[in-house]
Parts: structure tokens; C-alpha cells; sequence
């Protein structure tokens, strides 16, 4: 059988020279202005409680999207990327808006425009882009490439936002509205986040009750597995995402559905001491039982959270395992957003050594993570591309994910 497909990270001068060798090619053999770069994220702990006002854990990966930008003084924006070579991509700043540009180049110019809304003045840009994060695998390739752009855009424009955590939470939002209102696609934010604020050595614990201050939303945890022992792996499942249009709408309206009927405005009210009544509360409407088992993953999840943060704030890393394998099985048996290629990751690497492990993302396809002994982490490696090679299904791809550093200039 083949051996197991390793998604190697770039060092920050590897990744540097090859997006200035991008840009010189597209523009004429000129120099950039500068090279920035943001990584995409891997969420420990924390699903489906976003948008549940609840917690979630993401940490930064060692893979980035780079960006080499030159500003330009005529408000037109010229993007050329290493993964999309037969897509260059260029608009009028001032045409964009939202449903005016599509294509990949409307994550980038929407995080120019939401940079524009918020009252900054944005000039145009020559900018290319490679990327070592992959694409659709549920590690935020478009976040890190919307944050790239913040920090480049947040430098060369003076705009002194990226200094510190206030500003980095600004750029967030702005981010934010670019992919949802300029590229149209929904997201809360975590990812964001997570590329522009989290920092080497750490995750970062987000608070997503509404009204929360931007900056206490989020909270860099120390979390160090390699003083453990322990390595953070993660698999791309590669796996066809079959039927997931509508899930993830079904589970926001399942939810949404029982903090009605339990009168609270989301579930974050309702604590782990409080979900038996709860459930009791909702079983006169339920009789199929699927708002009992959503209602069941989002609260103990956000208590898995919470009980995550406080082991590796202690350092017992080696100790979180147990809950990451709870949380997928909250994920496949109540939430029901799990499926066979998540579920093959999970309970190989769980045979071969690993200390926890867990699907991540939204589920229906995308990345498992598992927490593994330093020696295990070939041979988990090993029984994972095995199972699927046995399964016949795609290989997959792992990554080593050591907790990276947020968004910012080489
Ligand atoms: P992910 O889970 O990786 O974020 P998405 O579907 O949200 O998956 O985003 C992937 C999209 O982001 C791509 O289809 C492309 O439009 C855009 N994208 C991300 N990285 C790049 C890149 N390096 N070059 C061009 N487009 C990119
Ligand atoms: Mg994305």
C-alpha cells in the first residue's frame, strides 16, 4: 500500500520567495511592496456552538496563504495566485459591492470594500497569491486568504489596525463581510479569527454570546502539546461532500427552534445543570427526539470547551483526550453531522495510539484531528492511509499542526 500523502508547511522565507517569484512573473519583474501571510485554523473543540452563543477553540496551522502586494495609485486592484493560474482576476475598486464581482478574487476585493464601509482609505493593489493551505478541506483556505490581504492592505494603507488585538478584532469583521457579502458565503467569523488573532504556542478561545466586546470575545489560551509529548495530526478526509446542501441550515433551524420553545434567546442559557429539565422541557414537542439530541450536543459541547481550556491552561494537555473523542461522538450520534470517512480517522488513529481524536469543521466531509504521542505519529499515520486504501476510497492528507502564529508580515 502507498504511503501516507504528508501536506508539508512552508517556512515563512520559503513561502515569501515563491509568492515574490508569482508576482514578478504577473507584473513585469517588478519588486512588491512587501510579503504578508495567514494561516488557515483548525478548531480543537467548540462545533456547532458558534452560532449558538456558545465556546469554540480553533489554533493557527503552520500552513499559509501568502500574498506579495504593491500598492497602486489608481484604485484597481490586479491579483494574480499561484492556485488559480488560469484565473487572473482585476476590478475598479470603486465597482465593487456586493453581488457586483464573483470569481476568487471577491474574498480579496471584499476585504478592501468592508475596509472602505469602515471608514479607511483603501488604495488599489498588484498582488499575487500562493498558498500552502488546502482548499475545501475545512481549514479555512479562504480565511486565511481574506486575512492575508487584511494585514498587507492594513500596512501599506498605514491603517495601524493589525498592532494589537482591538485591531486585529476590526479586521475580523471586516473579513467577515467580505466572504459574506462579497463572495456570499456564510460564515460567523471563528475563521477569521482564528487566522488573524491566534498566536504561536497557543489557541484561542472564542465567546460567541452576542454583545460580548469584540476584544473580550477572544482569549489566547497557552497550548503546548509538544512539552506533552504530543503532536496535533490532521487528516483531509478528501472525502466527496455528498448532501451536505441543507444540513447545515436544518441544524442553526433545529436549534433555533428549541431555545423558542424553551423561551431563552439561544442555548448558551442553558447550562450542563440545567439540560435534564431542559430536555423534559422539550420532549412534549419532540416526539422524534432530534431537538432533545441537538439541544444535547450543543450544550455539553461548549462544556467540553470550557473543561478543554482549563486542562491545557494547567498544562495537562495529555489529559484532553477523552473529550475530543466525546465531542465526536456528540457530532456523529446527536448532531448527526458526522460520516464514514470521519468516523474511519477517528477510530483508527484511536487503535493506533492516538490520546483523542475528533472530527473538526462542520462536519459531512473535511479534516479529523487527533492528539498522538510524538513516536505514534507515523504509524498513526500509517493505519489511517491503510484503512482508506482498504476502503477504497481517496488517499487521504495529513498535516503536522504545531500551534502557528497569527496573520502578519514576513
Ligand atoms: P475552505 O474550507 O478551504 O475555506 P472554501 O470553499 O471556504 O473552503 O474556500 C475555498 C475558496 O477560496 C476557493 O474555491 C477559492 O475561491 C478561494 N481561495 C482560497 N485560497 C485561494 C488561493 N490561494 N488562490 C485563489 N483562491 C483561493
Ligand atoms: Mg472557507
Amino acid at each position: 500500500p502507498s504511503t501516507p500523502q504528508w501536506l508539508e508547511s512552508w517556512t515563512p522565507t520559503g513561502g515569501a520567495r515563491r509568492v515574490r517569484t508569482v508576482f514578478s512573473r504577473a507584473f513585469d519583474g517588478d519588486e512588491p511592496d512587501g510579503v504578508w501571510f495567514a494561516p488557515g485554523r483548525v478548531n480543537l473543540i467548540g462545533e456547532h456552538t458558534d452560532y449558538n452563543a456558545g465556546l469554540c477553540l480553533p489554533t493557527a496551522l503552520p500552513h499559509r496563504t501568502y500574498v506579495a502586494l504593491r500598492a497602486r495609485e489608481d484604485g484597481v486592484v490586479r491579483l494574480v495566485s499561484a492556485q488559480a493560474p488560469d484565473e487572473p482576476w482585476e476590478a475598479k475598486l470603486a465597482d465593487v459591492a456586493p453581488g457586483s464581482v464573483s470569481g476568487w478574487g471577491s474574498y480579496v476585493a471584499g476585504v478592501a470594500w468592508a475596509l472602505s464601509e469602515a471608514g479607511h482609505t483603501v488604495r488599489g493593489f498588484d498582488a499575487a497569491v500562493d498558498s500552502c493551505v488546502p482548499f475545501g478541506a475545512g481549514l479555512s483556505s479562504s480565511a486565511s486568504l481574506e486575512c492575508a490581504f487584511a494585514v498587507a492592505i492594513d500596512d501599506v494603507d498605514t491603517l495601524g489596525l493589525a498592532k494589537d488585538d482591538a485591531g486585529r478584532a476590526e479586521l475580523v469583521e471586516a473579513c467577515r463581510r467580505a466572504e459574506n457579502e462579497i463572495a456570499g458565503a456564510p460564515t460567523g467569523g471563528l475563521d477569521q479569527s482564528a487566522s488573524l488573532r491566534c498566536a504561536e504556542g497557543r489557541a484561542l478561545l472564542l465567546d460567541f454570546r452576542p454583545g460580548l466586546p469584540a476584544v473580550e470575545s477572544g482569549r489566547g489560551v497557552p497550548f503546548d502539546p509538544a512539552a506533552a509529548g504530543l503532536e496535533l495530526l490532521v487528516v483531509d478526509t478528501r472525502a466527496p461532500h455528498a448532501l451536505v446542501d441543507g444540513q447545515y441550515g436544518a441544524r442553526r433551524a433545529a436549534c433555533e427552534k428549541a431555545a423558542e420553545l424553551l423561551g431563552v434567546e439561544n442555548l448558551r442559557a442553558i447550562t450542563p445543570d440545567g439540560l435534564e429539565a431542559a430536555l423534559a422541557a422539550l420532549a412534549p414537542h419532540d416526539e422524534d427526539g432530534v431537538l432533545t439530541r441537538r439541544v444535547r450536543h450543543v450544550v455539553t459541547e461548549t462544556d467540553r470547551t470550557a473543561r478543554f481550556v482549563e486542562l491545557v491552561s494547567r498544562g495537562l494537555v495529555a489529559e484532553v483526550g477523552p473529550l475530543m473523542t466525546a465531542s465526536h461522538a456528540s457530532l456523529r450520534d446527536d448532531y448527526e453531522v458526522s460520516c464514514r470517512e470521519l468516523d474511519l480517522v477517528v477510530d483508527t488513529a484511536m487503535a493506533a495510539g492516538a490520546v483523542g481524536a475528533r472530527m473538526t469543521g462542520g462536519g459531512f466531509g473535511g479534516s479529523a484531528i487527533a492528539l498522538v504521542p510524538r513516536d505514534d505519529v507515523e504509524r498513526v499515520a500509517a493505519a489511517v492511509n491503510r484503512a482508506f486504501t482498504d476502503a477504497g476510497w481517496t488517499a487521504p492528507g495529513f498535516l503536522q499542526a504545531p500551534p502557528s502564529a497569527g496573520a502578519g508580515a514576513v
